[in-house]
């Protein structure tokens, strides 16, 4: 399964941006992989292409009715070797995704391996420095130029590549102050939650304003039905520490199940920590802060793989979680994580990927 996939070479290459200002998602490389879908050939033409705006039809669905899913991974470069983290979970993922929205499932071995080579491909663009990476952003929408209300006939896949700085511009975990909000809501059960929707960030941005004119970095968001669980927070999943015990809210369907989450639960289990998925009011964690029982909270997520939160805000009351410091498991959990990505740490449960020299 090692094909060649095709590659449609530019004349010229772009030149590289200062890698000491990169910022998040804002210079992409010289290349994207290409995939496209219709209804009578199905998914068809990967190729590796120059990155270009390239053309659509105005009716295309996905500008109308939404069919539009991404991912988020990235690739680290370690001493010359590129490393993918988990990406067979990003591809699991952005299938379950295409499911709820209508849309065609795609081979998950095939794009692993187009990905592979396109990443092989432009290994110059990876920074190496600390904490930066090339972040990965795969996305599928519906091109079929008919507005008819149906599931499109055709789509466009494409892995687009950004060199992006470190999350907290050099500084490991600095803390956040976390919204909680109590008016919107970002997605309620049978919705698309779970999935890894367009929409739902669509949905999620008036609350995110909001939230930063008054301070504060990101919204945490409380269930849609009753407005009293804990759900996540803007691109993150949340944990807690409670006496000693690490919780966090049990997806449900409307909590977008992060890789990030998934390998904390399973890291902090291999530590020796005790585990709660469940569900979680917002009230119990103001009961337990009151206690002096929450001595830790933090999100999770591909972007800053561990953001410890030291304010949380909801209705009139704000409340300071462990002097606004990074908590020692929240600090433990992090080291462990990025030990493993960067190899010196043991890979026990295989999640590294090393990109190949094809
Ligand atoms: C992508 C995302 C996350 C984090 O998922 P990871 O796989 O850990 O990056 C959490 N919440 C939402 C809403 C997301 O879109």
């Amino acid at each position: 399964m090692t094909e060649q996939v095709k590659f449609e070479k530019r004349d010229t290459l772009k030149e590289k941006p200062d890698n000491s200002n990169l910022g998040f998602g804002q210079y992409f490389t010289d290349y994207m992989l290409s995939y496209d879908y219709d209804a009578d050939k199905g998914w068809q033409d990967l190729k590796i292409v120059p990155y270009a705006p390239f053309e659509i039809s105005p009716a295309a669905q996905g500008l109308h009715y939404g069919q539009a899913v991404f991912e988020g991974l990235k690739a680290y470069k370690y001493n010359d070797e590129v490393v993918l983290f988990r990406p067979d979970e990003n591809f699991k993922r952005i299938n379950n995704s295409l499911a709820r929205l209508e849309m065609p499932e795609v081979d998950e071995d095939v794009l692993l391996e187009g990905l592979k080579q396109l990443v092989d491909v432009e290994r110059d663009w990876i920074p190496e420095g600390e904490g930066q990476s090339l972040y990965i952003r795969p996305f599928v929408f519906a091109t079929e130029g008919i507005l008819g209300v149906r599931a499109s006939h055709s789509y466009k896949l494409l892995i687009i590549l950004s060199p992006s700085g470190a999350y907290y511009g050099g500084d490991t975990l600095k803390s956040t102050k976390i919204y909680v909000e109590d008016e919107y809501v970002r997605a309620v059960r049978g919705g698309v939650g779970f999935a890894k929707v367009a929409g739902n960030y669509a949905a999620s941005l008036l609350a995110q304003t909001n939230a930063n004119k008054l301070g504060y970095d990101q919204v945490l968001w409380l269930d849609g039905v009753e407005q009293k669980y804990v759900e996540e927070v803007g691109s993150m999943n949340i944990f807690f520490v409670e006496n000693g015990k690490i919780v966090t809210p049990a997806l449900n369907g409307s909590i977008l199940p992060g890789i990030t989450r998934k390998s904390i639960i399973e890291l902090a289990q291999d530590l020796g920590y005790e585990v709660e998925e469940r569900r979680v009011s917002i009230d119990e964690l103001f009961e337990a802060y009151d206690k002096g029982e929450l001595t830790e909270v933090f999100g999770t997520g591909t972007a800053a793989v561990i953001s410890p939160v030291g304010t949380l805000r909801y209705e009139d009351r704000e409340i300071v979680i462990n002097n606004n410091e990074p908590g020692e498991i929240t600090t433990k959990l992090y080291n462990e994580y990025t030990g493993i990505q960067n190899g010196s740490l043991e890979d026990r449960h295989g999640w590294r990927f090393v990109v190949p020299r094809y």
